[in-house]
């Protein structure tokens, strides 16, 4: 079933988990993210940004969208880290029932008018819009992000909220798109995240979900937080266990060389999904 971030979001802020929201960019990733979902009785949100928009082409989510509707579970079409209007409506008529629209590269007051935009476009639609203040870290990967991270400041939420309308909001605590390397410790200042929290109109979404530590990510998971971004994670663990197939076998059938690959994809997703609390509460939405 496809519902709206909104829809999707205020059941996972009343009880207190988060709903992981996978990018994928080909057939293989969206069914191992939809399967996963499945098998596990969990709400999930299947989310593209635009350089993977572009990769697989509109027609592609004909078939996306079919399957969301026909999924045992509810789920969401959602651009993550539209830039500009137009990306928002091309997305909008591929079916998409969610965009995030990113201005936090501007300054405030640039980044609200852009929101607004975008809000006074998608709602008569009834597409939901989330917005970002802050910004995340950029390590790799087509997500971006900026070379510093601000961290969002508690007093701008209401504001930012009340001047654009959105429906939630990535905030800024400590996360980077991407993959860390070892040297690098993520420091998730879940004292700022609190403190947004008991003050927030709306839920609010945490970008940079991969390899961070999992007590951190599960406590933010269930401390304000009702949505989370991964993407490298699992494509990690897709495409090496993928490079590994190959090399043993050479093979060269889809059948033979698939489902390892998508197994190894899944059990991220699960280990996130527990992390999240979201495993097994499908049920909720009925
Ligand atoms: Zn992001």
């Amino acid at each position: 079933m496809l519902l709206t971030m909104k829809e999707m979001l205020a059941v996972a802020r009343e009880h207190r988990f988060s709903v992981g929201a996978f990018n994928i960019c080909d057939s293989l990733l969206m069914k191992t993210v939809i399967e996963t979902a499945e098998e596990n009785d969990s709400p999930v949100i299947v989310e593209l940004a635009p350089p993977e928009f572009d990769y697989v082409g509109e027609e592609f989510f004909k078939y996306v969208v079919e399957r969301l509707e026909k999924s045992s579970v509810p789920a969401v079409l959602h651009l993550d880290h539209g830039r500009t209007l137009d990306q928002v409506k091309k997305a909008i008529a591929c079916g998409f029932t969610s965009v995030m629209i990113d201005g936090s590269l501007l300054d405030y007051d640039g980044n609200a008018a852009l929101t607004k935009e975008v809000v006074d476009y998608c709602h008569p639609l009834g597409i939901s819009v989330e917005a970002e203040i802050g910004t995340i870290g950029t390590l790799n990967g087509p997500e971006g992000g900026a070379e510093e991270i601000v961290y969002t400041k508690p007093e701008d939420v209401i504001r930012f909220i009340r001047d654009t309308g959105a429906d939630s909001l990535a905030i800024a605590i400590g996360t980077a798109h991407g993959i860390y390397p070892s040297d690098k410790i993520p420091e998730l200042r879940l004292d700022i995240l609190r403190e947004i929290d008991a003050i927030t109109p709306v839920p609010l979404v945490l970008h940079g979900g991969s390899s961070n530590n999992d007590e951190e990510i599960h406590e933010a998971a269930v401390s304000g937080i009702s949505k989370v971004n991964i993407a490298s994670d699992y494509r990690k663990a897709f495409f090496e266990r993928l490079t590994d197939t190959l090399n043993e076998t050479h093979a060269f059938w889809s059948g033979d060389v698939y489902p390892e690959a998508i197994e190894a994809g899944k059990e991220v997703i699960r280990h996130k999904m527990k992390l999240f609390e979201c495993t097994g509460k499908a049920g909720l939405y009925k």
